[in-house]
């Protein structure tokens, strides 16, 4: 496989775009009632379903991916447990016959003149746009990682073309220092930089090259996980297994020849910290996608996120327009369970809106997240909680920060299921609904 910057900039969207059909090119136009940019997670749920209820040629999609990633599975596939291919969908096979995919991705957004420009040059209108495009990496932004990425060690589950060095690296490794490395800055899934830490230790141990490795992982933030019930837990597990946990330290440089990743201390003394390795997990530096960056504040803040009402998804100026998933404002943590409760507020209000249901109450999101963090491979502290006020939202009956094969099974083998049979169709809307039959007497 290749390596480097290219491997994570294949799947950017000015490069998928150009390499897509393009039928649409020398910007004829089309309308539709509801019209949805990006069919991963979130975007998927609200076109599937309102495709469906309202009817051919009424909502149409905007992707350039030709593939549907189901990205929790990459943890999974970074550890060696899941193969890739159970991650992946043909974006053809994914998308409902009554939609419309238009296979390019937005340039530019215009709020006022309700039109989306697609990099093919043509311009779509609608009457309600959804935006649900996600994060996209940025390697550069850690200095000479573009260069090391995919030699000597330096992997990264983050993306489709570069998650499968990272079980090739760890059955390689013959011991000495692994660093696994969580960013300062907002991310998708921020428990995923240390589960393959948790796996990758299970790993080294399966392989016996534990004795004579360490194992490091390094967080930008200034605690193991926000929300203090789960991050008890995982201090425990990372205690047992000896794990070092070296908080407030960002990773800001890899040297590949000398092997060698230089972290930023977030302590106020903004010391750089130098450490040797012989196999390093990266997280990059995310970020909403250039379209939206550069869109101007009345779409989206300055850090490219689209401005939302948290309980309603719904822009804070332009009342046409929704935003779900890692690309909204929303001050949840950034995750597939929560992009598939934001995706069910919003179809639901936006079906009943369109059907000019004025009495019907509103759906709201309270923040719902969820972080499974898989501590090895038959065991996971199940995370489920409200990133607007911190507190457990747990779908079991039992306590969730107890390390569990159940919790384990529903991540690793049910969840899956329940993402392509369902959740692709618009069928699954969160575990909410099945809290009074797994969680009846709310324990949390
Ligand atoms: C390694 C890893 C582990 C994870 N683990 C978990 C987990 O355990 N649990 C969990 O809940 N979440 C997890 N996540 C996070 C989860 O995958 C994301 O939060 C979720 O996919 C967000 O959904 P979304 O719809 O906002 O974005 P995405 O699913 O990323 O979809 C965005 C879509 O928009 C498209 N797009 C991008 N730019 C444009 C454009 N300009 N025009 C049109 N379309 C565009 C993309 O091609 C893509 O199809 C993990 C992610 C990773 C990478």
């Amino acid at each position: 496989m290749n390596t480097s910057r290219a491997l994570f900039k294949a799947s950017s969207i000015s490069k998928a775009a150009s390499i897509l059909d393009n039928p649409l090119a020398g910007g004829v136009s089309r309308s539709f009632k509801v019209l949805t940019i990006g069919a991963g997670t979130g975007g998927i749920s609200v076109t599937a379903t309102l495709a469906n209820k309202l009817g051919k040629g009424e909502v149409g999609v905007i992707e350039p991916s030709q593939e549907h990633y189901q990205q929790p599975l990459w943890t999974l596939v970074g550890a060696g447990i899941k193969p890739f291919s159970s991650s992946v969908r043909k974006m053809s096979d994914i998308i409902p016959e009554r939609a419309t995919w238009i296979k390019s991705g937005a340039v530019s957004v215009d709020p006022e003149a309700k039109r989306v420009t697609l990099a093919n040059g043509e311009t779509v209108s609608y009457e309600y746009l959804v935006i649900a495009s996600g994060l996209e990496n940025n390697l550069d932004q850690i200095s000479g990682l573009p260069q090391a990425l995919g030699k000597d060690g330096v992997c990264s589950n983050y993306d489709p073309n570069s998650v499968l060095l990272t079980p090739k690296f760890l059955n390689e490794f013959k011991g000495g220092e692994a660093l696994f490395t969580m960013p300062a800055s907002p991310i998708k899934c921020p428990g995923a930089p240390q589960k393959i830490a948790y796996l990758a230790e299970e790993k080294f141990r399966d392989n016996g090259v534990r004795d004579n490795s360490n194992v490091s992982y390094y967080s930008g933030i200034g605690k193991i996980f926000g929300i203090e019930k789960y991050a008890n837990s995982l201090w425990e597990v990372a205690n047992k297994r000896n794990i070092n946990v070296n908080l407030l330290h960002d990773l800001v440089a890899i040297d590949g020849a000398k092997k060698e990743a230089s972290f930023k201390v977030l302590d106020g003394s903004n010391e750089i910290v130098k450490k040797k390795y012989d196999f390093i997990h990266v997280t990059p530096k995310m970020s909403p996608h250039q379209y939206l960056r550069s869109s101007g504040k009345k779409l989206a803040n300055d850090a490219g996120y689209v401005t939302v009402d948290s309980q309603t998804m719904q822009h804070v100026v332009y009342n046409n327009i929704y935003a779900i998933g890692d690309c909204s404002s929303a001050p949840t943590s950034k995750t597939a369970a929560a992009a598939v409760v934001e995706a069910f507020v919003v179809k639901s209000n936006l079906y009943d809106r369109i059907l000019g249901r004025k009495n019907s109450s509103q759906l709201t999101y309270n923040g719902y997240t969820s972080c499974p963090l898989f501590t090895s491979k038959n065991s996971t502290i199940m995370a489920e909680f409200s990133g607007y006020t911190g507190s457990p939202i747990e779908s079991l009956f039992y306590n969730q920060a107890k390390e569990s094969k159940l919790s384990y099974w529903i991540v690793a083998d049910l969840v899956p299921e329940i993402y392509w049979k369902l959740h692709v169709k618009g069928l699954w809307n969160g575990p909410s609904e099945f809290k009074p039959l797994t969680n009846p007497f709310n324990n949390n």
